[in-house]
């Protein structure tokens, strides 16, 4: 142990600018990962991760790498951190445990939204950023141009800059070589009571909760009991390694060092990631002494953002759906759900995100490892509600109250930066204002790239923004939102009848101003969706009693029924189950069948 001989970085990135590939390839390059159990991208390792490409859980590894410069053996420890926004807390947590992050720039694309995102990140935990040309194999590369790009936007010196390629192995040896040299070592105080940031944390059946962290001060080792401080909870370490990547056992870890612990530890909120740990022994001692230990800075609770609700198809899997995700909890502290009964829907739960990707995380993983058939509802963000100076939370849209002159009613805000080929300005400006967006800032990154940014309400992004603005600039812009804070808006709840029966699933809550041709599309969006019966079916939407727009659908016409010859009637009764239902997951709501994309409506209006 030597800690000047130590370096911790991350690596970050734009969404498939090669983070992955890169990090296998320093992993591969230092021999820490014999090459048969290299398997694709080692360090994201859930199934859903690897087929969109995204890195959902955090992992570190730990390799020793020889300088070719001073021929000294380094230990250079790799913090992986999640590649979207959702996870933007943990990503900060991470890059808080490092001293440097390799800035991968795919040198055919340029900088996107979440090259700068992560720039902002790093800057704060005050990392040295190395940037690096990646793809430079790629004929469309143009790593010059780039290079200036990097230098004008966010101020680094690119003149020695690196240029690789990840996937054909080139630039990796000047890769470590300028972690070794610009990373700074930690700053170790090994004498110092010992502190530890943790930077993830998952269950693990057999071990139970493991808990990735960095040393900050002093020093742990098997048998010391630990405290959380945020949590308040005491384990003692049952088992303490590092991760290369395979988790091997050593006898301490001191300050300045990466590694695992666990400690039958339960819950994953005892060790929630943010969170920092020190030694029960310590934390009593300095309490009796009147000078409490401080808990390292930047712990955060995650705050669902998104709401949506989970119902089973079949009643009868409502059990096993709660067992699913009390399962799924286990490994993600920042999922919470409680129990919602609707009328139509029946039981299930009203579940909270962190945000829109994380929601989908989720609900792949229950249909796919659960096997579980849901009906998911529209998702929807958090308001709030003054009424007589009491303020309410509102998780459900069909829960906000009809609002009067007496009620104050919020929202919440994001920050969103938008990068894109300038020629599309305009059309990013038409659809920040179809989405009550505030338009903060328009600037030139190079005379044919731009940057807007603007703040809106997050109800408007968590509907299809993402896909709206890559339809309207073919796919070539990038955003990054952060949440910025509550304001008042003037919401209304917006109730949808079917059948005239309330369909509760279906509300939502929108801006006055919009309520009307929000209504009126809504209207006919669920009139496409739901499939003819044998009746006529009105559809309402309206606020509070008042009907604001209508349609209906008409009923099946008989000539369906006069294509079975003969008079049999269980011939008769199949056909028309098939019309109605299809394969589709369906939820009747009063004589109604609605197929689950009628839930989803709210987000497909034209
Ligand atoms: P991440 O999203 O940043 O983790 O990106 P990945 O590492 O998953 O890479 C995204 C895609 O780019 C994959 O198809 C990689 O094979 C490809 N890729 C990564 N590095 C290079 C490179 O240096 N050259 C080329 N041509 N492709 C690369
Ligand atoms: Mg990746």
């Amino acid at each position: 142990y030597n800690s000047e001989r130590i370096r911790n970085f991350s690596i970050i990135a734009h969404i498939d600018h090669g983070k992955s590939t890169l990090a296998d390839r320093l992993l591969e390059s230092t021999q820490t990962v014999a090459l048969r159990d290299m398997e694709e991208q080692l360090l994201d390792n859930m199934d859903i991760e690897r087929e969109r490409g995204i890195t959902i859980k955090l992992q570190a590894a730990r390799v020793l790498y020889k300088s070719k410069k001073d021929g000294e053996i380094y230990v250079l420890n790799l913090i992986d951190t999640p590649g979207h926004v959702d996870f933007t807390y943990e990503v900060s947590r991470s890059l808080a445990a490092c001293e440097g992050a390799l800035l991968v720039v795919d040198a055919s694309q340029g900088i996107e939204a979440q090259t700068l995102a992560n720039v902002y990140l790093a800057l704060e935990n005050d990392l040295e950023i190395i940037p690096v040309l990646n793809k430079i194999d790629l004929p469309a590369a143009d790593p010059d141009r780039v290079a200036e790009e990097i230098e004008e936007t966010i101020g680094l010196d690119c003149t020695d800059i690196v240029h690789a390629s990840a996937k054909a192995g080139i630039g990796i040896d000047d890769i470590l070589e300028s972690i070794v040299q610009k990373v700074p070592p930690p700053q170790a105080n090994v004498d110092k009571p010992f502190r530890a940031l943790i930077f993830d944390s998952y269950y693990d059946s057999y071990r139970g909760v493991i808990v990735f962290f960095r040393v900050v001060d002093g020093q742990v080792k098997k048998g010391d009991k630990l405290r959380f401080m945020a949590s308040a909870a005491e384990h003692e370490v049952t088992e303490l390694g590092v991760m290369t990547p395979k988790q091997v056992q050593v006898e301490n870890l001191r300050a300045g060092e990466v590694g695992y612990i666990c400690g039958s530890i339960k819950d994953v909120l005892d060790a929630r990631v943010g969170d920092t740990m020190v030694l029960s022994k310590q934390f009593k001692e300095a309490k009796a002494a009147d000078a409490p230990m401080k808990a390292l800075p930047g712990y955060a609770d995650s705050v669902p953002m998104v709401y949506c609700g989970l119902f089973p198809v079949d009643a009868d899997d409502y059990e096993s759906l709660r067992d699913s995700l009390g399962k799924l909890r286990l490994n993600d502290a920042s999922l919470s759900y409680e129990p919602e009964t609707s009328g139509a829907m029946g039981f299930g739960f009203r579940c909270g995100f962190l945000g829109l990707l994380h929601m989908e995380i989720i609900n792949e993983r229950l249909s796919r490892e659960y096997n579980l058939d849901l009906i998911m509802t529209a998702p929807s963000v958090v308001y709030k509600v003054i009424h007589n100076g009491v303020e309410k939370t509102i998780e459900a849209p069909s829960k906000m109250p009809d609002v009067t002159r007496d009620h104050e009613t919020l929202e919440p805000y994001v920050k969103m930066e938008i990068l894109t080929p300038s020629e599309y300005n305009g059309a990013i400006i038409e659809l920040g204002q179809e989405r009550r967006g505030i338009l903060i800032d328009i600037k030139y990154l190079t005379p044919t790239r731009s940057t807007i940014v603007y703040e809106l309400p997050l109800g408007e992004v968590i509907t299809d923004f993402f896909d709206q603005l890559k339809s309207r600039t073919k796919g070539y812009a990038s955003m990054e939102y952060k949440i910025l804070e509550y304001r008042a808006s003037d919401l209304v709840r917006l109730d949808v009848k079917i059948n005239y029966e309330l369909a509760t699933a279906l509300a939502t809550v929108v801006h006055r101003d919009n309520a009307q041709s929000m209504g009126r599309r809504l209207c006919a969006s669920l009139k496409e969706l739901i499939p003819r019966q044998m009746f006529k079916i009105p559809i309402q939407a309206c606020i509070g009693v008042k009907v604001v727009a209508s349609e209906h659908i008409s009923p099946m016409r008989k000539d369906v029924l006069a294509k079975c010859y003969g008079g049999d009637i269980s011939r008769k009764k199949k056909l028309l189950n098939k019309q109605a239902k299809g394969k589709k997951k369906m939820k009747s709501i009063g004589k109604v069948t609605v197929p689950q994309e009628a839930f989803m409506a709210v987000l497909k209006l034209d």
